[in-house]
């Protein structure tokens, strides 16, 4: 199987292309490294497991070729930061909405006919029911990040209906784990590692979000995509519960051996805006497949902060 994954060298991408270079895929990674980083892939690229490409997806032109051939394309890349969007305004247009279009017409002119997308939970906005399920709507994000998610998902359902592609779109609760590059967890860390002695929490750390581990949520990905054939399939990936940010704070700061850190609170009942202050996935469409989450959200943090500080703080 001839398999590309856009946002290869991305925390979660590289994930993934462990779990397709385990099952004997040929990988070819389009990355940019605009958050991407090349040493998680690096070992995989040196034994010519993994085939990359430095290229922007938001050229065509420069993409098209790499297409030919293909029998899947996990599409990952995007801006990873929701709260960019307020303060440049076309990063999400560009990175997630023009670069998606790219992806799906190069698969339209190379004839390859599969794509699996990474969507978000900030699809459905701040209004759904929690558990929210799939069939939820209409859903109308607050943030631009969101917007591009839900454009990149009916750019996809129009090459499905016009030209016949195949399509899995994946909700994704927060993603978190192993080569984490950015989210709360990380944000804490590094503020801890700077100042041991207070940690600053963007607003009243009642928000409440579910977490799933990024290796529950590659295996996910890729037991639906063996599991479903509709021609477009949409999934929830999460956990059973949530965790408050109140919560992370105080895993974050037992965690880093700082108990006497004070945490202070910037105030508001959400990070910034366009944030989702409550947010939880139902994912009972992922778990009639047989699928089995190894983390629900609190155990999630707590191995990711573990994971996490190892990896930051050395
Ligand atoms: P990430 O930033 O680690 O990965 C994104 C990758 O895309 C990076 O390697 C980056 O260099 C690459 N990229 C971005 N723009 C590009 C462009 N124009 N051309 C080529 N490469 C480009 O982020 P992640 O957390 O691994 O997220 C992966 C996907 O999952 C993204 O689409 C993200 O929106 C989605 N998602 C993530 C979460 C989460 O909690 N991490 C939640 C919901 C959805």
């Amino acid at each position: 199987m001839r398999t590309i994954v856009t946002g290869g060298a991305g925390f979660i991408g590289s994930h993934l292309i462990d779990r397709l270079v385990q099952r004997g895929d040929e990988v070819i990674v389009i990355d940019n490294l605009s958050s991407g980083v090349i040493e998680f892939i690096q070992g995989h690229i040196d034994s010519n497991q993994v085939q990359f490409f430095n290229i922007d997806l938001k050229s065509l032109e420069q993409i098209k070729p790499i297409f030919v051939g293909i029998d899947m394309v996990f599409h990952l890349a995007a801006n990873p930061d929701i709260r960019l969007g307020t303060k440049i305004t076309d990063t999400d247009l560009n990175e997630g909405t023009i670069v998606t279009y790219n992806v799906l017409e190069a698969m339209r002119l190379a004839d390859v006919k599969k794509i699996a997308f990474a969507s978000s939970s900030v699809v459905y906005g701040e209004d759904a029911p929690m558990p929210t399920p799939e069939n939820h709507g209409p859903s109308i994000p607050i943030s631009l990040y969101g917007a591009s998610k839900q454009a990149g998902e009916g750019l996809i359902g129009a090459y499905v209906g016009t030209f016949g592609l195949q399509a899995w779109i994946f909700r994704f609760a927060n993603i978190i784990g192993h080569r984490g590059t950015h989210g709360v967890i990380f944000d804490f860390i590094h503020k801890l590692k700077a100042d041991p002695t207070r940690l600053e929490v963007l607003g009243n750390g009642l928000q409440e979000k579910s977490y799933m581990e990024v290796c529950d949520c590659v295996d996910a990905i890729l037991h639906v995509v063996s599991k479903t054939d509709q021609a477009l399939n949409l999934y929830n990936l999460g956990s059973h519960d949530t965790c408050s940010v109140r919560n992370i704070a105080a895993i974050v700061v037992r965690e880093t051996g700082n108990e006497g850190a004070s945490i202070e609170y910037t105030g508001g009942d959400r990070g910034w805006a366009g944030d989702i202050p409550k947010a939880m996935l139902a994912i009972d469409r992922l778990e009639a497949l047989g699928f089995r989450i190894n983390y629900d959200s609190e155990e999630a943090v707590a191995h990711t902060t573990r994971v996490l500080i190892k990896e930051i703080m050395g």
